[in-house]
């Protein structure tokens, strides 16, 4: 018998705004067949289901081509996620709310279908296959439009109760800030975002936000502009803060960072640090390492893959 005979896999779906993404992982973590298709910003709740279930059936195919073994599929999705529910909260998504997805999709491939929220299953991705891999206690944190996060307490992706906590962009960090679409004041999101960053350089700066993104910024940076500095700076520092706020709660082993901005380079890593362990206990974070995240793109996918080894390949 093979190695390749020996393995199982499982079919990683990762739903976003603009894409659904699919990959046939095996449990060691290796991808073997990716695909992405298109969800148009106006697309139906139908229109959506079915560019799901034509991903996954593309997935399939292929596993059935190369006799591969799948024992089930993981999905990823913005919003609050019950017991493969997606109950809502995913803002970009019409008519996205009480939909039981393990159930219809389970229907449609009659095998174990997982779902949670995408932000949840990055942080599980980055924990089985990446930056956190072999830790019990990680904190996960992706910096883009908006701030998500996940748990990983004691080697389980902790959601509170009914899954419907962690939304860790979402601590204030200014009492009196500004408002967030959250429904509060001040929240981390709002201050150390990629968003947040880029419309902070857009006021120093006098540029236009259209003309703006989180590599150019980083690029000025580089170049030791004023204005760049000025702006990583007290974006880094906010994140410091929340950094270390995380880390009095949780003790992680890792703080993970990820999100398209965390490729900058090591220095935006060490900014972060320098800020989190001024202002954290240094008792509660006397094992905490922060560190980059490594998967990139496909700790979705890795991740929802990864919800179903946890479940089902023991
Ligand atoms: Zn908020």
């Amino acid at each position: 018998m093979s190695i390749k005979e020996d393995l199982k896999y499982a079919i990683g779906v990762d739903l976003g705004g603009t894409f659904v993404k699919a990959a046939l992982v095996s449990d060691v973590g290796d991808i073997v067949f990716t695909n992405k298709l298109p969800i148009g910003s106006q697309a139906s709740k139908d229109t959506i289901l079915n560019t799901i279930e034509k991903i996954i059936q593309m997935a399939i195919d292929e596993a059935n081509t190369s006799e591969l073994d799948i024992i089930g599929i993981g999905l990823g999705t913005p919003g609050i996620v019950q017991d493969g529910v997606i109950l809502g909260g995913s803002e970009n998504l019409n008519g996205w709310e009480n939909i039981d997805l393990s159930t219809y999709y389970n229907q449609k491939f009659g095998i174990p279908v997982l779902v949670d929220n995408d932000a949840n299953l990055m942080g599980l991705g980055e924990f089985f296959y990446g930056a956190a891999k072999g830790c019990t206690d990680v904190v996960f944190l992706t910096i883009g439009t908006g701030i998500g996060g996940a748990i990983i307490a004691n080697g389980e992706l902790y959601g509170g109760y009914g899954n419907r906590g962690t939304e860790l962009g979402h601590i204030v960090v200014e009492h009196n800030g500004p408002e967030c679409n959250c429904g509060g004041k001040g929240c981390l999101e709002l201050y150390s975002s990629t968003t947040a960053l880029i419309k902070d350089y857009s006021e120093r700066s006098g540029k236009d936000v259209k003309d703006l993104d989180g590599h150019y910024i980083i690029k000025k940076f580089n170049e030791n502009e004023e204005n760049a500095i000025k702006c990583l700076q007290e974006h880094t520092d906010y994140l410091g803060h929340g950094v270390a706020s995380f880390i009095n709660t949780f003790a992680p082993q890792k703080v993970v960072i990820g999100g398209g901005i965390s490729d900058a380079g090591q220095f935006y890593i060490d900014m972060i640090s320098k800020s989190a362990f001024t202002y954290m206990m240094p008792s509660c974070g006397s094992n905490t390492e922060i560190v980059g995240a490594k998967l990139g793109n496909n700790a979705g996918s890795l991740g929802a893959a990864a919800l179903i080894f946890k479940a089902y390949n023991k």
